[in-house]
């Protein structure tokens, strides 16, 4: 019997099950794969500012440290950006190896019991509370708790036995394809971004440095515009930028880009992270908001067994949490992101021009926003409603 069982242990899951324990909750948490943080799904990319709200930084887990942003667009005009403006995956490129097994250290350290090779089945009803059924090392056994956390990533079994969410539509998931290449002969202090609807249709390729000679390179693409699978974009990008080295290890994977949900949680159940389709619908970027929903999952499952109260109503609260930390960014960035699908490459092309060669490694966003439209009054228009926000 637990207070919380925890599904996935990944940003979300580790940083929930470490919350929840450190609290005194008794916790289980427990990770499909044999290795915590392998294979990595991820460029690693994340702001400074949205770690350290959550975890110590700690050199071991940090590839690299980077001071700003690189985005080209179609025609390959460069706009710079300051790591400040960059957004949440840009300030460190993290070895997600590393991170993840530290996050999953800090949650036993807490008091969690951890497992891996363990697999979430599904769960039923009894009582108020849940019996849990896990399949571990081919072995069905069963698990009681007050509170399931489904921290299982973008396709959370959790979530969908529990009609929280729904399968994604086309539109509605980025399709990724990504070498690690060594070799390289890159300047390590920027991360790059290239768009561009040849490029990646309705997404972007990325490189994002993890030292002198290395880097995660990939592209997003979303399906419902894309002709092909991701990885073909992928090597038209590397041939494309002449980008020359080795690789050395390849992952495919996916990006929820819905915005926000309704609601995250049910009587007993609470989803975090990727589960809950918390990425940037724009970026793509996941790690920042699924650190900070494990946090107030852990932090409201404490209050739900102080109360003794698993329903939904008391667990409404922490979509109370994550809605006000960034429920609002994500609305804006899927309106932002609708806006972007409908710019053809000429139009990127011309918005790039218009700021390009400015310094805006000081200006403020609004600054940015402001020559934009200056440079292009169409845009007024256009923006008007994302502006006055
Ligand atoms: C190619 C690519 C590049 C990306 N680059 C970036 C980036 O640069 N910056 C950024 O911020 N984000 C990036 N993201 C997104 C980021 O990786 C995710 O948003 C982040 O990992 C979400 O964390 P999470 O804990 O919610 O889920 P995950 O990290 O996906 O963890 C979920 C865990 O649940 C486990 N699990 C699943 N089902 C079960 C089950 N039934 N039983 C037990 N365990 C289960 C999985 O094995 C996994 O370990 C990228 C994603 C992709 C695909």
């Amino acid at each position: 019997m637990y207070d919380v069982v925890v599904v996935g242990a990944g940003p979300a899951g580790s940083m929930a099950a470490k919350v929840a324990a450190e609290n005194g909750l008794k916790v289980l948490l427990i990770e499909k794969r044999q290795e915590i943080g392998t294979p990595v799904r991820c460029a690693e990319g994340v702001s400074k500012r949205s770690l350290q709200r959550f975890v110590e930084i700690d050199k071991k887990w940090i590839a690299n440290e980077v001071v700003g942003a690189k985005i080209y667009s179609p025609d390959m005009t460069e706009i710079v950006l300051s790591e400040e403006m960059a957004g949440n995956e840009v300030g460190y490129v993290l070895e997600r190896k590393i991170f993840d097994r530290y996050l999953a250290r800090l949650a036993a350290k807490s008091g969690a019991e951890v497992y891996t090779k363990t697999t979430f089945v599904e769960f039923r009803r009894v009582d108020g509370k849940l019996k849990v059924k896990l399949r571990k090392l081919g072995e069905i056994w069963e698990v009681e708790t007050n509170i399931l956390i489904g921290a299982d990533g973008v396709e959370s079994r959790v979530g969908r036995l529990a009609g929280i969410i729904r399968t994604l539509k086309l539109n509605e998931i980025e399709s990724c394809a990504q070498y690690l290449m060594v070799g390289l002969n890159l300047d390590p202090n920027y991360t790059y971004f290239y768009l561009g609807k040849d490029i990646a249709p309705g997404g972007y390729a990325w490189i994002f440095p993890k030292g002198e000679n290395s880097a995660n390179v990939g592209v997003g693409v979303l399906p419902s515009m894309a002709e092909k699978p991701a990885k073909y974009y992928l090597d038209k990008f590397i041939e494309k930028v002449g980008i020359e080295g080795k690789i050395i290890e390849f992952v495919a994977g996916a990006v929820p880009v819905y915005g926000e949900i309704d609601t995250a949680v049910c009587n007993n159940i609470m989803l975090a992270g990727d589960a809950a389709y918390h990425s940037d619908p724009i970026t793509g970027g996941g790690i920042a908001n699924a650190l900070a929903a494990g946090y107030y999952a852990g932090k409201v499952a404490f209050d739900a067994v102080k109360a003794k109260d698993f329903s939904e109503k008391i667990l409404k609260r922490y979509d109370e949490l994550w809605k006000n930390d960034f429920g609002k960014k994500l609305r804006r960035n899927k309106k932002l992101q609708e806006k972007f699908l409908k710019m053809d490459d000429e139009t990127l092309n011309k918005l790039a021009k218009s700021i390009s060669g400015k310094n805006l490694k000081d200006m403020s966003v609004l600054a940015i926003v402001i020559e934009l439209v200056k440079a292009n009054p169409k845009l007024l228009f256009e923006f008007k409603d994302l502006l006055i926000q």
